[in-house]
């Protein structure tokens, strides 16, 4: 099945109003180093800085800033984002420009007068969704100490294209007829994309957003402390209170206390190979880390990406991770998250003994890992789709994988200084407290909502870094990265075939599978095991490189518009 399943991939399926799939993106390779990215623009301007002598770090800020110009549903200075470097000689370390939530946010934050919490789009479309944006602070921190080139280089690509224009691409208008309400919430938003009669422009259109060429001019010119202070930062917080229908707005002060935040970076092994990834606030490491851990024990290498049981196993091994992530993983800087006891080996190697081969389990519940302290879930996370994940391998064989986001298609759809307002703070849970306990990841003043990014590094069991990965895609997003892995690591497949791999995500009681997936010929097979199947639109999209024989090879998915570029 595994030709069907690859055969099935080339054909142009549509699986979703987001996803478009497309004919696979040319493999790039050049041991000068390779950057990949869900737009061939953004993955350009990190090229160019490789060509220019720059650092992976230097090509990925460069990419960022493009992708806030070009892919403006995803992703860009409004937001946030964690970033992972990984060294040839094994030294991996993450920085977390997660966004903030206002000093004075209450865990009522999104409660209405009676104490109900609020619609999720009510609450989207408000100021109480927007952090403070911490992609800018991340960047600036990164390129400190792994910088080569000047700080203005960096931007120059992305000011070109806010000022000369690009092309808006099909998947981007499909983007502007689903989610019309955030991308034209605004006169601004309206102005850029939508014609006089408030209809989405035609793909092929070229746009041009002045207005943040010229914010992208200042940033470059003045440095990030413009972004963060003074009368611009001033004019940022003013818009988000405007918008923001309850007391403990956001201040300029909150603005000026944003910094990124260097972290450990959890790793373990799986079958020899070393997986770092990004710890909370993410569930990104631990999430990917047990899904595959807890697998170890079957040699899914003979089964193979054809076997139904294999996909079964893979299911239910999602089931037990993402029953621990409900229940531990919110922002460390606030309550103790039991990360090395749910890395932890034995641990891992206990859950995954839950699993039969020949049956669904019937009940799955939360575990106790070494460390772990008595707190309350956050229960079932939005299935969104405004993220990106770029990588950038350079010359001296480091490679950055980073994830940026604005939560949901748009964001907030509140726009500043030309681009998109994250609303990240809808990924804290809405309830403070339930059955009596208090909820791990509810808001709190200053507090980091949880995530599922997963920036992910890899190294072989020589040592040798293989592999830079990461997905968008909301809840699923540790699926992805975890489904890539076991295609490369298990399946023997190169990365660009592991991505390409139809996928289900199964973190509850119920089997999601791709809709039109060839996966979809097993489900009988699955309900007899005791599951329920159903087909369901999915926002995947994953970036990758891997060193294949010596030479770094970006990958993109074949469901998105991604591409990889060299110097
Ligand atoms: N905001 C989400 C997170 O941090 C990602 C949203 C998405 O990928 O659509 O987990």
């Amino acid at each position: 099945m595994l030709r069907h399943i690859l055969l099935a991939l080339s054909a142009p399926l549509a699986l979703s109003a987001c996803t478009t799939i497309e004919a696979a993106a040319p493999q790039a390779a050049l041991s000068q180093g390779v950057v990949s990215a869900a737009d061939p623009r953004a993955a350009e301007a990190g090229a160019a800085m490789l060509r220019q002598g720059g650092t992976a770090t230097d090509a990925a800020i460069a990419t960022m800033l493009a992708l806030t110009v070009v892919e403006p549903q995803s992703s860009g200075i409004g937001g946030g984002g964690f970033y992972l470097r990984g060294t040839p000689e094994g030294e991996v370390v993450t920085l977390d420009g997660r966004e903030k939530a206002p000093a004075a946010a209450t865990p009522e934050w999104f409660l209405d007068e009676d104490g109900a919490p609020l619609p999720f789009p009510r609450a989207v479309l408000t100021g109480l969704s927007i952090g403070v944006p911490g992609n800018i602070a991340l960047a600036a921190e990164a390129h400190d100490r792994y910088g080569k080139l000047g700080w203005e280089q960096l931007f120059q690509p992305a000011i070109a294209l806010a000022r000369d224009g690009w092309e808006i691409t099909p998947r981007f208008v499909e983007f502007l007829q689903f989610a019309q309400n955030r991308a034209g919430l605004t006169d601004s938003g309206r102005a850029l994309f939508y014609d006089a009669q408030g209809n989405p422009l035609p793909a092929g259109t070229v746009v041009r957003n002045p207005t943040l060429a010229a914010t992208l001019e200042h940033i470059a010119a003045a440095g990030p402390e413009a972004f963060y202070n003074g009368e611009w930062a001033e004019g940022m917080a003013a818009t988000i209170a405007e918008a923001t229908p309850r007391d403990g707005r956001m201040t300029a002060v909150d603005i000026a206390d944003y910094s990124a935040v260097w972290r450990q970076s959890p790793c373990g092994t799986y079958r020899e190979y070393r997986i770092c990834g990004m710890g909370p606030p993410s569930s990104g490491a631990t999430t990917v880390f047990a899904v595959l851990k807890q697998l170890e024990g079957f040699d899914l290498g003979v089964l193979g990406p054809d076997s139904p049981v294999a996909w079964h196993l893979f299911a239910e091994s999602q089931r037990l991770a993402y029953a621990d992530r409900e229940i531990y993983l919110a922002d460390n800087d606030f309550l103790h998250v039991p990360v090395a006891g749910l890395m932890d080996d034995d641990y891992l190697r206990q859950r995954g003994a839950l699993i039969s081969a020949n049956a669904r389990m019937a009940n799955v519940e939360a575990g106790t890992p070494p460390g772990a302290r008595a707190i309350m879930g956050d229960g079932a996370e939005p299935v969104e789709s405004g993220t990106s994940h770029f990588v950038a391998v350079d010359a001296w064989g480091t490679a950055v994988s980073y994830t940026s986001t604005i939560e949901g298609p748009f964001g907030s759809g509140h726009m500043y200084g030309g681009f998109y307002l994250n609303n990240e703070l809808t990924d804290f849970s809405f309830v403070p407290e339930r059955d009596g306990l208090r909820v791990a990841n509810r808001v709190q003043g200053s507090k980091r909502p949880r995530s599922s990014m997963a920036p992910t590094l890899v190294y072989g069991p020589d040592g040798e870094l293989v592999l830079a990965i990461g997905a968008a895609g909301g809840g699923t997003i540790p699926v992805q990265v975890a489904k890539a892995l076991m295609g490369v690591i298990d399946f023997g497949l190169p990365v660009e075939q592991a991505i390409a791999l139809p996928g289900l995500y199964s973190p509850g009681d119920t089997i999601a599978v791709e809709e039109d997936s060839p996966l979809l010929a097993m489900r009988a097979d699955w309900e007899a095991l005791g599951h329920t199947v159903t087909a369901r639109r999915m926002p995947f999209k994953a970036n990758a490189a891997q060193l294949v024989g010596g030479i770094w090879v970006g990958a993109a998915d074949p469901r998105s518009e991604g591409a990889a570029a060299t110097p």
